[in-house]
């Protein structure tokens, strides 16, 4: 049988994917042929027009839909709403920096809450449809931090560990279905939220834009390169295709050696 990649007829549902890595998962996903649900927890002009962006420019149907991925109800509703779900990108996620003795409660709660148990909660109401559909693919989002730590981010580390936990676990729970699961664990990102960091850290330490980059930024990515959200959304795209059928119950990493080191 010929290996496709084309995702036509699937649809795709990926959490907070009105900026960053979400949005760039979707567009490759919607390259690729799937229809795409984009979410976030805002309700603004701006998020329905991602979505006639990307069905004008692949003729994929596009919708947003808004849930708040910190209320489990909200995770599950995003799902029941969509009707359907072939493809399910974990994705939304926050970060917060401290010490853990000053760790702020309502800090680790929201981050545990968003980047963790939003995929719990997603995840148990999709598989039924997957399973009902006779395909599916979860995909989650987590991180470098899914397999190694950074001090001063205990919330996070624990969160993105959490997840790559349970990807396993659901790989097992479907591994007779002809469904998937896999976690892409990305390093540094050139997010728009990493870029507007740039020009501060300039400033900060009197330094040249690339040596920023180099010197401060991705320290522990040793391609010193970014990785794209293009990137990402091609390696969600190849865990869609019949090549990856097989893959399951791993994690991919696109950080540029990060976790070799
Ligand atoms: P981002 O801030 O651009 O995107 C985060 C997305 O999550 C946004 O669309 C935001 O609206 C959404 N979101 C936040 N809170 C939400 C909530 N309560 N409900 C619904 N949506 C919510 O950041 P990003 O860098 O694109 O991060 C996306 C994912 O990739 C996260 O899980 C992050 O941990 C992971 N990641 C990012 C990097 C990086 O370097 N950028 C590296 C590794 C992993």
């Amino acid at each position: 049988m010929a290996i496709t990649t084309d995702l036509s007829g699937k649809t795709a549902i990926i959490t907070g994917s009105n900026s960053g890595i979400g949005l760039g998962v979707a567009r490759e996903l919607a390259r690729a042929g799937a229809d795409i649900v984009l979410n976030s927890f805002t309700d603004r002009d701006e998020d329905h027009a991602l979505a006639a962006e990307i069905a004008s420019e692949t003729r994929v149907a596009a919708r947003y839909i808004k849930a708040d991925m910190s209320k489990g109800e909200d995770c599950r509703a995003l799902i029941e709403t969509a009707g359907t779900c072939d493809i399910l990108v974990n994705n939304a996620g926050i970060q917060h920096v401290a010490a853990i003795d000053q760790f702020p409660v309502d800090k680790w709660n929201a981050i545990i809450a968003i980047n963790l148990n939003a995929a719990f909660h997603t995840t148990a109401a999709a598989l039924p449809l997957m399973r009902k559909a006779g395909w599916g693919r979860v995909i989650n989002i987590a991180s470098a931090h899914g397999l190694t730590a950074s001090p001063y981010k205990s919330a996070y580390v624990a969160a993105k560990h959490g997840i790559v936990g349970m990807t396993k676990v659901v790989a097992l729970e479907t591994a007779e279905d002809p469904i998937t699961a896999n976690a892409i664990c990305p390093g540094y990102v050139l997010t728009p939220l990493v870029e507007a960091q740039i020009p501060d850290t300039m400033k900060e330490y009197d330094m040249s834009r690339e040596d920023v980059i180099r010197n401060v930024m991705l320290t522990r990515q040793p391609s010193r390169e970014f990785a794209t959200v293009e990137q990402m959304g091609g390696t969600a795209a190849f865990l869609c295709s019949d090549a990856a059928a097989q893959i399951t119950g791993t994690t991919i990493s696109v950080d540029g050696g990060w976790t070799a080191l």
